[in-house]
């Protein structure tokens, strides 16, 4: 369970990168996920935390090797 590091809040959720389907939208305007736009940055955070808005954890995963296998 991931955890925000600024108020500990576990209510967190995913931020996707790139053009969204209608799954995504959907998802997205239910706050499942956030739409974090089609501009892919190496500093772009990955989860944003829906208790204080802080967004983290994007450099990580892109220096891991998974990331680059993802979906690019
Ligand atoms: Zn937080």
């Amino acid at each position: 369970m991931k955890s925000c590091p600024l108020c500990k809040s576990n209510m967190i959720i995913d931020i996707v990168y790139g053009y969204p389907g209608d799954e995504l939208q959907d998802e997205a305007s239910r706050g499942k996920v956030k739409l974090g736009g089609c501009l892919i940055e190496p500093d772009n955070p990955e989860y944003r935390c829906k208790s204080c808005g802080h967004e983290f954890g994007g450099l990580d995963k892109f220096l891991n090797d998974e990331f680059i296998n993802d979906d690019l």
